[in-house]
């Protein structure tokens, strides 16, 4: 199949290391073929909305093309947390809490929540919202799969979150206890061959019964940093995904300047042999 969809991508607005100009996203999505494509920068919590607004601001200054699109990517986040930076409670480890408090143990019993109102996402202009887990909300890594599994759960049911970004990403860095180690020694790739099944079919029943898209998030079902047993997992938990009647979203989480050719080309091939096809692809905007 010809991939003619890119929700995810990531522009200089996004608090990472994301460096993508809008007018090059532009010019190089529609050089593509893209019939829906959009920018998604990342919203941790409350703290960073203002670069969402920033991304807005530059979104509306120029002539844009009626398939360019005004996204967002969410991250789960604790109510404890939300709470804390809200007050201002909360000590300046390395820079202000755009990332929530990570480096200090939270009660991992705390609700998920995310860190935008209904009212924000209307007032940004914001089109779909794309939802992802990033790290563990303060679980052992015993307890990682289920901190994962409550977050996307989270996700799913949330009415103001269309699409379940990129399934299980980064479980292998929970597991390994990565978040509080900050050592990439402490990645435990096997972690992802080894998600409980039941967790994938309470994921699966939600995104039917919700009508939520999952992501076929192309930058971590083709990363070369994860073994090629744990690729084969994600496509094949997609896979079985589409056969119960899960719709899907297309992304390439883009975080460069520019977008890297090959991972069109390359997933097109591998979409075709794990049997998807266009139908497989909600687009929002037809
Ligand atoms: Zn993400
Ligand atoms: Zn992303």
């Amino acid at each position: 199949m010809k991939i003619r969809q890119n929700l995810h991508i990531h522009s200089s607005h996004s608090c990472d290391s994301a460096c993508a100009a809008l007018n090059d996203i532009q010019k190089e999505m529609m050089a593509l073929g893209m019939t829906e494509f959009g920018i998604s920068d990342h919203l941790h919590t409350q703290y960073n909305l203002c670069d969402i607004q920033g991304a807005r601001n530059d979104f509306l200054c120029y002539d844009r093309p009626k398939n360019f699109h005004f996204g967002i990517e969410l991250s789960g986040i604790s109510e404890w947390e939300r709470d804390k930076i809200a007050a201002g409670d909360y000590v300046r480890y390395f820079d202000d809490p755009v990332y929530g408090i990570r480096f200090e143990q939270g009660p991992s019993d705390s609700p998920v929540c995310i860190g935008i109102t209904e009212k924000d996402i209307k007032d940004l202009g914001i089109e779909y919202v794309i939802g992802g887990v990033h790290w563990p909300l303060y679980s052992t890594p015993e307890e990682a799969y289920h901190d994962f599994f409550r977050q996307q759960m989270y996700l799913i049911e949330n009415p103001l979150v269309d699409i379940l970004a990129h399934p299980w990403d980064a479980i292998e860095m929970a597991v390994g206890d990565w978040y509080h180690h900050r050592d990439k020694e402490h990645i435990k790739h096997e972690a992802i061959l080894n998600i409980p099944q039941e967790y994938n079919d309470k994921l699966l029943e939600a995104l039917l019964k919700h009508k939520k898209c999952a992501e076929i998030n192309l930058a971590v079902v083709l990363s070369p940093s994860i073994p090629e047993a744990c690729r084969k997992y994600y496509w094949n938990l997609l896979a079985q995904w589409r056969e119960a009647g899960v719709k899907f979203t297309i992304g390439s989480d883009q975080h460069s300047a520019h977008y890297v050719p090959m991972m069109f080309s390359a997933a097109e091939l591998i979409l075709d042999s794990y049997g998807f096809k266009d139908s497989d692809i909600k687009y929002f905007f037809e």
